[in-house]
């Protein structure tokens, strides 16, 4: 099911709100009220009312809302409730870093399979997982991974990203520094720390 009035923006937040809810689930807490999500996350309880109200009412006046039932809200529209395998291709210094992180299980994500180029890397394993030969792409969709991850050098970046849409992958995460193209069915999100940090020294006071 699609939620399709749900604005971008609220979508950008849902995330930050299920990490939240996650951790006061874990501290054992079954209601949370707007204000308490908020002052964890240090965001606007306006702001998380506001949101949550595209998709229906799960807080009780007093009570607060139900984390369980809010957390499987969230993660129904992420798509998050069936989990996610996910290809990283490229496992250099980036890749494996990503392949180091502990980070994406929480949201149900498990980088099910590695790949590089290089022939000394082909066979390692490398946090148990075992970096494949890049040509070995095409079988992604036979094995369930719908989800891409592209680390490799920019110049490679189009080629990979073709040839995971080839094997059946719709969503890529790209953290080359380049605009890749893809048919319009499959979703990019472009990642850039520099672009992240170029923006940085404008909020900072004047030295
Ligand atoms: P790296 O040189 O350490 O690693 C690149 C890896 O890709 C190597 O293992 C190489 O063998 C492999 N590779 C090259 N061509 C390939 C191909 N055609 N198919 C499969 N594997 C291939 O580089 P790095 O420092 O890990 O950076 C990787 C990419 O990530 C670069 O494009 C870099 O600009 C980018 N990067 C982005 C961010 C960010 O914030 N988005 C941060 C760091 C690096």
């Amino acid at each position: 099911m699609r939620y399709h009035k749900i604005p971008d923006e609220t979508i950008r937040r849902l995330p930050v709100y299920l990490r939240g809810l996650l951790f006061s689930s874990e501290k054992g807490r079954k209601n949370i009220s707007s204000l308490d999500l908020a002052k964890l996350l240090a965001v606007n309880p306006w702001q998380i009312r506001k949101d949550f109200s595209y998709f229906g009412d799960f807080g009780t006046p007093g009570v607060g809302y139900d984390t369980e039932k809010l957390i499987r809200h969230i993660k129904k529209i992420l798509r998050l409730d069936g989990g996610h395998k996910a290809a990283l291709v490229g496992v250099g210094n980036l890749g494996g870093a990503l392949l180091a992180y502990d980070g994406f299980g929480v949201f149900g994500f498990e980088i099910a399979a590695a790949f590089d180029i290089a022939p000394h890397k082909i066979g390692q394993k490398m946090h148990e997982v075992e970096i494949e030969d890049v040509e070995r792409l095409a079988t992604l969709g036979e094995r369930g991974i719908g989800l891409g991850i592209i680390a490799v050098p920019r110049a490679a970046a189009q080629e990979i990203a073709e040839e995971l849409v080839s094997a059946g992958v719709t969503g890529i995460l790209n953290f080359s520094p380049v605009h890749i193209d893809v048919p319009k069915k499959v979703k990019v999100i472009t990642i850039d720390i520099a672009m992240d940090l170029a923006r940085l020294p404008y909020y900072m006071p004047a030295g």
